[in-house]
């Protein structure tokens, strides 16, 4: 029997920004994060994905740049909402501003038209560079719950619980399915069942844990769940991966490894994602 080749991963994840709510640049949050969400998904041919653009954005954008050595970059940005901590780092993403290069941003939610909701943080007082300067290879695709395919990509959104909205997306690709699910309040029946159908089987699922259960009293209503129930989920959807997502600012390190410590004990398969985690699939 021939081991695998070396290359045989179907898909990779990276985590770029971990955060929820606002950035935390504080030293002893440094270990897990400051960066609010961000995710590049990679196939194997080199296409890269983005899931969320928040500042953890800036750092990925500079990294393409890098890798791409001038090569005209494609990326396509998927958006869970609009929350500022899932769009900020799109002012400070390097790539937008370099005229041949081609973004698409993905929505499916659709609380107005998607070009004017993401130029309005460029707007005039708030940022000194207008979004209509940037590259004008963008397109602006609401999903409206089709899934989305490119290549050996689809993508498949399903609605989340959220003030305002927030969409979940089902990643596969080659095989490999990864379910993104953050900014989201368990306790609507209808929604927590789809979640857990749309994550059933998958090799990974990341999940809004914000809060521990004793703070998640205090903040019902927010938008945001539990570790306890993240590996409800898990276990319900036999997810062969839990990561815990959408950090509560307040958690620090000490917080954060005690947390999944005990996220541990109920689901061997968990950790918390920190910046630079690379998951191979
Ligand atoms: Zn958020
Ligand atoms: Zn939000």
């Amino acid at each position: 029997m021939t081991s695998p080749a070396p290359d045989a991963t179907r898909l990779r994840v990276k985590f770029w920004g971990v955060r929820g709510s606002t950035p935390t640049p504080q030293i002893d949050n440094l270990g897990y994060g400051g960066n609010t969400p961000c995710l590049e998904v990679r196939l194997p041919g080199g296409e890269v994905f983005v899931f969320d653009a928040g500042t953890g954005a800036r750092n990925l954008g500079a990294a393409l740049m890098e890798e791409k050595h001038g090569e005209d970059i494609s990326v396509a940005i998927f958006l869970t909402h609009f929350h500022w901590d899932h769009i900020q780092g799109i002012p400070f993403f390097a790539p937008l501003y370099e005229p041949n290069n081609r973004l698409q941003f993905i929505s499916h939610c659709s609380t107005g038209p998607l070009q004017e909701i993401l130029g309005g943080q460029m707007a005039k007082p708030y940022f000194p560079v207008n979004f209509e300067s940037a590259t004008r290879r963008r397109d602006f695709v609401q999903l409206d719950g089709k899934a989305w395919r490119q290549g050996a990509l689809l993508v498949q959104p399903f609605p989340l619980t959220h003030p305002q909205g927030a969409a979940g997306y089902r990643i596969e690709a080659n095989g490999a399915v990864v379910v993104y699910a953050t900014d989201h309040e368990h306790g609507v029946a209808e929604v927590d069942t789809g979640l857990r159908e749309i994550a059933q089987g998958a090799d990974l699922l990341i999940y809004d844990s914000q809060y521990t259960p004793a703070e998640y009293e205090k903040h019902r209503g927010w938008g945001h769940s539990t570790w306890k129930e993240a590996v409800a989920v898990a276990q319900d959807a036999r997810v062969k991966q839990l990561v815990l997502f959408h950090h509560d600012p307040s958690h620090n390190d000490d917080t954060m490894s005690h947390i999944t410590d005990e996220a541990r004990q109920f689901y061997d398969g968990t950790s918390a994602a920190r910046e630079g985690l690379t998951i191979a699939l």
